[in-house]
């Protein structure tokens, strides 16, 4: 496999530069992007427009990505599904996927495991094992669509994982997302979420893409941020949000902050002042996150009445906000624990 082309992880170009070295016609190469990227076939036997000698050429030179379907819990709720895949060497990973009025959203991992270390999740307790490729980035976008027989129409990088330490493959992936040949979804219906990796943020920035880019910022001081987030301790909190108005002067793109709010150490009045003096002049928005406990740290969520507090303290101060809705309830465990549970179990 190690010496094959991963050609799940071709962009079109590249794809065609490869059809051409098999001294094959250019229009295959349509036909073979389309094969992977739009009918999403599992093998090149599927392949049927392709003569049987090109698809056992296809066989030989190249490796089809496919995850395989490990587990499904499906919410009774609101059919939150949330999926384990098991990638060709072994290793598992998680994904979601959220029914909304406005279509189908999935929530990809980025990494086997995380080193980033935040202290409230579940994804780090383990480190990294590897950053995924991204044809397995998009593979489980591929699955999941095929899975429920309908369109996905937004993807969030949110899942375990850390998408800027794992940067070329990122952009890969949103390279195939997004291509018109493929499923072609928009570049406005993704996000990308980090916990404000600063280089890679302007990185990101400079290639002036519709993305969306959501900053874990979970805290309203350098201080606090530093209990929760060991990232801080490379990257200091007005570096972060400089590399934010970087990303929003760029882009034109609206940068949401993600602050999960832990009962007692991010949830009092004094934080959503705080917050207000750092972000207030921001075009932003914050979404709070009720922290979801997990059994190996003692954070407990905030209660309902402060949760209120705080947002309707950051709206008077004129700041966006919206509290994300727990999907998935009764199926929840926080990120990275179905996919520990697992690996404890096996
Ligand atoms: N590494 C990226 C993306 C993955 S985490 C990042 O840090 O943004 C996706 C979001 O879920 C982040 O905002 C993360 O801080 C948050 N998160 C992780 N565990 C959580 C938990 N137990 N409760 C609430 N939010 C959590």
């Amino acid at each position: 496999m190690l010496d094959k082309t991963d050609i799940k992880s071709l962009n079109y170009k590249e794809l065609q530069e490869f059809v051409a070295e098999l001294g094959e016609k250019p229009f295959r190469a349509k036909q073979i992007y389309e094969w992977i990227h739009v009918k999403q076939v599992e093998s090149f036997s599927e392949m049927t427009n392709l003569s049987k000698a090109f698809q056992q050429k296809l066989d030989e030179k190249c490796h089809l990505t496919v995850l395989t379907k490990e587990a499904v819990q499906i919410s009774k709720i609101d059919g939150t599904r949330k999926y384990l895949f098991v990638l060709e060497d072994g290793n598992v990973i998680e994904s979601v996927l959220m029914k909304y009025k406005h279509g189908n959203s999935v929530c990809i991992s980025s990494q086997v495991g995380c080193r980033m270390g935040c202290r409230f999740c579940a994804s780090t307790l383990d480190g990294l094992v590897r950053g995924l490729t991204p044809a397995e980035m998009i593979d489980q976008i591929y699955r999941i669509g095929k899975d429920i027989g309908e369109r996905i129409s937004n993807v969030v990088v949110m899942g375990t994982g850390e998408p800027m330490d794992n940067f070329d493959n990122l952009l890969r992936f949103i390279e195939l997302l997004t291509d018109e040949h493929g499923l072609n979804i928009s570049q406005r219906n993704l996000t990308v979420s980090t916990c404000g990796i600063v280089p890679k943020i302007r990185e990101l920035a400079d290639k002036k893409l519709a993305i969306t880019l959501a900053l874990s910022l979970h805290a309203s001081s350098q201080a606090k941020r530093l209990e929760l987030m060991p990232v801080a301790n490379k990257y200091e909190i007005h570096e972060v949000l400089d590399a934010c108005r970087y990303y929003f002067d760029q882009t034109g793109r609206r940068v949401t902050f993600e602050y999960s709010l832990v009962g007692g150490v991010n949830d009092t009045d004094e934080d959503a002042r705080a917050l207000t003096q750092l972000i207030g002049d921001m075009n932003c928005h914050v979404n709070l996150i009720p922290v979801n406990p997990i059994k190996e740290r003692d954070y407990v969520q905030s209660n309902a009445s402060v949760i209120a507090a705080f947002k309707n303290k950051l709206e008077k101060n004129g700041i966006n906000v919206t509290i994300r809705r727990e999907m998935g309830r009764d199926i929840d465990g926080a990120c990275g624990q179905l996919r520990k549970r697992y690996i404890e179990r096996t």
